[in-house]
């Protein structure tokens, strides 16, 4: 299976020519990942955000069996579903004012597209078809398609490979006062001179709020939102929040525009949208946003993937939600918050470490120079732990179930492998 998984499959940003080890999983409960040969290893990641109540979880798992005995699936085109409809609610009940109308994408990225496009079609439906392009920052993140791509960090992202056919946007620096440090308001006027000279060619800014993902994971002060927030208002921009990493609890609010207490025109939601069961995202829009386009030519939004809103997706986001909501989620990652911040701390005396950091449940150490994906995973495997660092970050976000004792495994393991030196390529 392993020599054939090699030549046939691609894997995230993987090739067919001497790719690093992929470890073969026979099956996952809890916050425990179980290998072929019988290891198990401790969850560090939650399958990339998204598992964040744990593998087979019994709530989960029953959601899922009771609405396959009622339909896996079912066309959205001229037909709804009650699946499709208590959570749409309850995602409109929870997610800031005015965030009323739910579009039901198939992955982040494609909830990233969506949002583009409704955007640039509300500004058409508006009179201003010239509004067409994008502002972001630096060190972003969101999706690989090619919308996504084009707002994705211009140096870690693919622009370079992709330069011709993608769209131009207009990038402003990564949002550079840290999470907890001093605002101070010159580390604003670069965004900011940026939307008001160009604003009559913008139609959105799209940004991650609070924590940039994968292109950085890097924590920056609510304020910048704050002030973001009233700029777009004063010269009519709509901003576009991408909490598809950061939704649901994981930086220790609900959302994490809720640290700025800033609420978009239009929000993305994805990976623990299911507990990290099926694939499913969400972008969500104002009243005003939608009834606009809807008014305008040509009298709909053009978008509908053909499995929009499935069901067995619905029925096990709709759970994982009042599983996370019946929690004492807010305790829990504080929590684990605390834990992190206190067992990382270490690993800045560490010769390979640059910094470290912590917001929620996620930690993060970032190095002088990049991991060698050949040898990491496998240091970690041997630990008894999942994690796999990308570049010169490695970074964690346990499920939200980990306990004390795999916590203190996790972060040992991390200054073990980080305190040899020959591992780093
Ligand atoms: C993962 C991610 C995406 C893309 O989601 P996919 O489901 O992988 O397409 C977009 N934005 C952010 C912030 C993400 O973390």
């Amino acid at each position: 299976m392993l020599a054939f998984d090699r030549a046939h499959i691609w894997h995230p940003y993987s090739g067919v020519v001497d790719p690093p080890p992929v470890f073969p999983v026979a099956d996952a409960k809890g916050t425990r990942i179980r290998l072929h040969d019988g290891r198990e290893l401790i969850d560090a990641m939650a399958s990339w955000w998204s598992v964040i109540h744990g593998y087979r979880h019994p709530v989960l798992d029953r959601a899922l069996h009771d609405q396959i005995d009622t339909m896996a699936h079912v066309m959205f085109g001229g037909l709804t579903h009650r699946p499709a409809a208590e959570l749409a609610a309850r995602l409109i009940a929870i997610t800031p004012d005015p965030l009323d109308v739910v579009f039901f994408a198939d992955s982040g990225s494609v909830s990233v597209e969506v949002a583009i496009k409704m955007a640039i079609q509300y500004w058409t439906s508006c009179g201003h078809p010239e509004k067409q392009r994008l502002l972001t920052v630096r060190g972003g993140y969101h999706g690989d398609t090619f919308g996504a791509m084009a707002i994705g960090d211009p140096q870690t992202g693919m622009h370079a490979l992709f330069s011709r056919v993608l769209p131009q946007h207009i990038f402003a620096d990564r949002p550079a006062i840290a999470f907890g440090e001093e605002w101070r308001d010159e580390a604003f006027t670069g965004i900011e001179d940026t939307l008001r000279r160009q604003c009559d060619d913008i139609a959105a800014v799209v940004i991650e709020p609070i924590v940039q993902g994968a292109g950085g994971m890097w924590f920056y002060h609510p304020q910048y939102l704050r002030q973001l927030r009233a700029v777009c208002d004063e010269v009519g921009v709509l901003l576009i929040f991408d909490e598809i990493a950061t939704g649901f609890g994981r930086s220790g609010e609900l959302f994490a525009c809720e640290h700025a207490q800033v609420a978009p025109d239009i929000m993305c939601l994805g990976k623990a949208l299911t507990g990290g069961y099926m694939t499913l995202a969400a972008t969500i829009a104002s009243t005003e946003i939608a009834t606009v386009i809807s008014r305008g030519d040509p009298g709909v939004f053009m978008h509908g993937p053909t499995f929009m809103a499935n069901p067995l997706a619905c029925a096990v986001a709709l759970a994982s939600i009042d599983l996370l909501l019946d929690s004492p989620w807010r305790d829990t990652i504080a929590h684990i918050e605390a834990s992190l911040t206190q067992q990382l701390a270490p690993c800045v005396e560490l010769a390979a470490v640059r910094s470290v950091r912590t917001l929620g449940a996620i930690g993060v150490v970032e190095l002088h120079a990049a991991v060698d994906m050949h040898r990491i995973p496998q240091e970690f495997v041997d630990r008894g732990v999942w994690v796999r660092p990308f570049g010169r970050l490695v970074y964690i976000m346990p499920p939200y179930i980990i306990d004390d004792t795999e916590l203190a495994m996790v972060t040992d393991a991390i200054a073990s492998v980080l305190s040899d030196p020959p591992l780093l390529a």
